[in-house]
């Protein structure tokens, strides 16, 4: 028998209009690296989040003048936002009157009891959730302590303090992240948790690095995670633009099959042979298609040699030849094109087969 996802078990909240946990689909999120308090470009940054395919945006709070920017953010912003908060809960309580769809706090740094109080009632009031989130780099002094080190079980155990606080006060829309910069103890420590507790996770390696290191760390540790049926939410940390962030991530899920949907385009490694600018062509194809989520597979292969059998498979491809490079659609060639500008073609039959689909 096949044993339930622990995706399926995980109790279930919503932030804004995006269900989390309970088998909702694997959200992708990204964090703004805007001046928060510079409302136009935190509000251009998450349209462009939104337009790569970013579920919800978290942006820090990390002073007043971020506080007072945040209710025309949230009112401008296309996707639900989580205000993240340390330290000053009375930044959360703000945040929570400016209309944030979630908090994500770290209750053992907020301080006195009565102001986690403050704050969890306010959530409650709300109806919005508050994620634990736990970083591996900062765990309580006694933990650490008697861990030795920040090991998996040191991070569920801060967890478990922190949502003992929560739960104590009977507010349960608990959503709970443990990172760390390691692989392993990151994917030990989620492991972990889902098998003590029901609260939906959030996964991500923290601090992933640049762009590469970065994307394949972070695809391995959230792969390993993901195809164990771990995760309802990913940021990838990345330290690159944030819409990489949610290319990375949309990848991710795509390749396990956990989101559909998007054009994915199908690119040989290039080598000797290679007639047109396939990089090129590929990632102009790739950044003028990045908001459609018609389901379009394009090859764009670099010669007539080996490229048709690939160009075939795809719904639209196209394999380089010396100023004729050879069409592909639906696994039939429909022609050759001699345009110097094969993307701009490629991208105007794309249009085309979507918009054909989209009247069936
Ligand atoms: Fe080389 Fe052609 Fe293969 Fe591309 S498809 S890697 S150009 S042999």
């Amino acid at each position: 028998m096949t044993e339930t996802p622990a995706r399926s078990r995980t109790r279930r909240v919503m932030i804004g209009r995006v269900p989390v946990g309970g088998g909702a689909p694997v959200a992708v999120q990204s964090m703004t690296n805007t001046v928060t308090s510079d409302i136009e470009a935190t509000v251009a940054q998450i349209a462009r989040l939104a337009h790569v395919g970013c579920d919800i945006a978290r942006v820090a709070v990390p002073d007043g003048a971020a506080a007072d920017a945040l209710p025309e953010i949230i009112a401008r912003s296309g996707i639900p936002v989580v205000a993240d908060i340390h330290f000053d809960h009375r930044l959360g309580l703000r945040a929570v009157e400016a209309g944030a769809h979630a908090l994500r706090i770290n209750p053992g740094n907020i301080g006195a009891e009565e102001r986690v109080r403050a704050l969890v009632a306010a959530c409650s009031e709300a109806s919005i959730p508050i994620r634990i989130g736990v970083n591996a780099g900062s765990l309580e002094r006694d933990i650490l302590e008697r861990h030795g080190h920040p090991t998996a079980e040191a991070m569920v155990e801060s967890a478990e303090r922190h949502a003992a606080l929560l739960e104590e006060r009977d507010f349960s829309d608990i959503i709970v992240s443990l990172k760390s910069s390691d692989v392993p103890t990151t994917v030990d420590a989620n492991r972990l948790m889902a098998s003590r507790h029901d609260y939906p996770l959030h996964l991500g390696i923290t601090e992933a690095g640049t762009l590469v290191p970065g994307a394949v760390r972070s695809s391995v540790g959230l792969g390993l995670m993901l195809a164990d049926g771990l995760g309802d939410t990913i940021r990838v940390s990345l330290a690159a633009p944030p819409e990489d962030e949610v290319r990375v991530g949309r990848e991710i899920l795509r390749s396990l099959g956990l989101r559909h949907g998007g054009v994915t385009v199908v690119a040989c490694p290039t080598c000797g042979r290679t007639e047109i600018d396939v990089p090129g062509i590929a990632s102009e194809i790739e950044r003028r298609t990045a908001d459609i989520r018609t389901p379009v597979t394009v090859a764009v292969m670099g010669c007539v040699v080996n490229g048709p059998g690939e160009a075939r498979e795809a719904d639209l491809g196209v394999a380089g030849g010396r100023g004729r490079s050879v069409l592909f659609a639906g696994g039939r060639e429909i022609g050759r094109l001699t345009s110097d500008d094969l993307a701009g073609e490629l991208l105007r039959r794309l249009q085309d087969l979507i918009d054909e689909r989209g009247k069936e």
